[in-house]
Formats: structure tokens, sequence, C-alpha cells
């Protein structure tokens, strides 16, 4: 079962989709993970995508596909999640091709609707664990024990560097412009499924299961 998880940037995708990947044993995958990677690997596609990383806007779509297929190729699971990707129609159009190709397909695209005023406080209060990528939040999800995570024992935390209010202005420009059309795309296409991302985690993953069984 292949899905995707849709929507704005903070609106809980890769939190949702490391709860499938532990429950379920799917794949994750993360074009922003992968970008932010590749940004760390001192290649020249690292400092490429660095600068457009960091205000905010939109990498190309060669670079993003090719890092998808290459993931595609070279993992197997139950099934795939992709988070933060598609995020134009040219993705959307390529994604389906390469599982025509694998011989998938999709199975759901679950959008996640959270609004504006919400994503502002989610994007400004996002840590992350820096040795197992455990997302926190200073207020709605704060580690047990302070700057310790609660589920590998790090204490090294990480915030983002495109996490402030300005490049996130950039980044919700981006996903009205380019990536809110793919909501009328995969509606049409008979495969949108809406929760509302505004409810409580644990709320937002019974939401999902209940869609996914
Ligand atoms: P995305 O991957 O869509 O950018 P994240 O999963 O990183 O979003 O979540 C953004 C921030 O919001 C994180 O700090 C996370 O802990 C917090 N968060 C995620 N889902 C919820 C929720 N349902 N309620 C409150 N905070 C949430
Ligand atoms: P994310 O971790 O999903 O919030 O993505 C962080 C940043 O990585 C975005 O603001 C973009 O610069 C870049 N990025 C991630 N996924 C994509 C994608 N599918 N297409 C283009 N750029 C992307």
């Amino acid at each position: 079962m292949n899905i995707i998880l849709l929507g704005p940037p903070g609106a809980g995708k890769g939190t949702q989709a490391r709860h499938l990947v532990e429950t379920r044993g799917m794949i994750q995958l993360s074009t922003g993970d992968m970008l932010r990677e590749a940004k760390t690997s001192g290649t020249e596609m690292g400092k490429k995508v660095a600068e457009i990383m960091d205000a905010g806007k939109l990498v190309t779509d060669e670079i993003v596909i090719g890092l998808i297929e290459e993931k595609l190729q070279s993992e197997a699971g139950a099934g795939f999640i992709f988070d933060g990707f598609p995020r134009t129609l040219a993705q959307a159009d390529a994604l389906a091709a390469l599982l025509a190709k694998l011989g998938q397909s999709l199975h759901t695209v679950i959008e996640m609707r959270v609004d504006d005023e919400a994503l502002v406080k989610r994007i400004s209060g996002r840590f992350t664990c820096g040795n197992c990528g455990e997302v926190y939040h200073d207020e709605t999800k704060p580690t047990k024990v302070e700057g310790v995570c609660d589920k590998c024992g790090g204490t090294e935390m990480v915030r983002r560097a495109d996490d402030n209010e300005e490049s996130l202005r950039t980044r919700l420009m981006e996903y009205y412009k380019k990536t809110s059309p793919l909501i009328g795309y995969y509606y049409a296409k008979g495969d949108l499924r809406p929760v509302n991302g505004l409810a409580d985690i644990d709320e937002v993953t019974a939401s999902i299961e209940a869609i996914l069984s």
C-alpha cells in the first residue's frame, strides 16, 4: 500500500509518517529529509539545494524526482509513505509513471487540513532529535526529560534553518501556488481523503488508521 501525506509545511506529515513506519513497517520517503542529507554531504547538488531550501523555495522537479526514483528502486517494505512529495503537478505525474513502471499504484492521498495560524505556531516550536529524527514541539510535544529524546535517549536536539517566520512565509506561498493544486488533482482521481490535522496528534493518527484499515 502506497500513500501520500499531503499538506502545508507543519501540517504534521512527518509526525504521522513516523507512526506508520513504527506500526506498519512502511517506508517513509521524505524528500525534505533526503535534501537535508544532500545539503550536508558537500556535493555539488547539496550546495545547489542548500540556498534554495533555506530561502523556502522549491527545489527543481528534476532533482526531487531523481531522488525518489532512486529510493523506489532500492527500497522495499510494506508500502511507501510519500511525505513532502509530490509538491507540483509535474512531480505527481512523474510519481504515477514511476509507480506504474514498478507495477505499483497509489492507494490513498491523505490531505492533512490545518489553518495557517496553527502552522506558524507548529513551525516555530518544532525541534527534532539529531540522532533518530523523532519530531517534537516546545508546547504540544515536549520531550519527557528536557533535552533527552524519548525514543533513543539522544541529547542533540536540532532546529531547522528554514523554521523561521520569513522562510515559512515563502514556503506557504510556494505551497499555495504550486502544491495546493494537487488537492484538486487527486480529488478528481478519486484518491483524496481529508483528515482534520488540527486535532491532537493521537486523534490524527486514529483518523489516518481508520482510513487505511
Ligand atoms: P510536517 O512534516 O508536515 O512539516 P511535522 O510532523 O514536522 O510537520 O510537525 C510540525 C510540528 O508540529 C512539530 O513540532 C510537531 O511536533 C507538531 N505537531 C505535529 N502534529 C501535531 C498535532 N496534531 N497537534 C499539535 N502539534 C503537532
Ligand atoms: P520539508 O522537510 O518537506 O518541509 O521540505 C523542506 C524543503 O525542502 C522545502 O521547503 C523545499 O525547499 C525542499 N523540498 C522538499 N521536498 C520537495 C519537493 N517535493 N519538491 C521541491 N522541493 C522540495
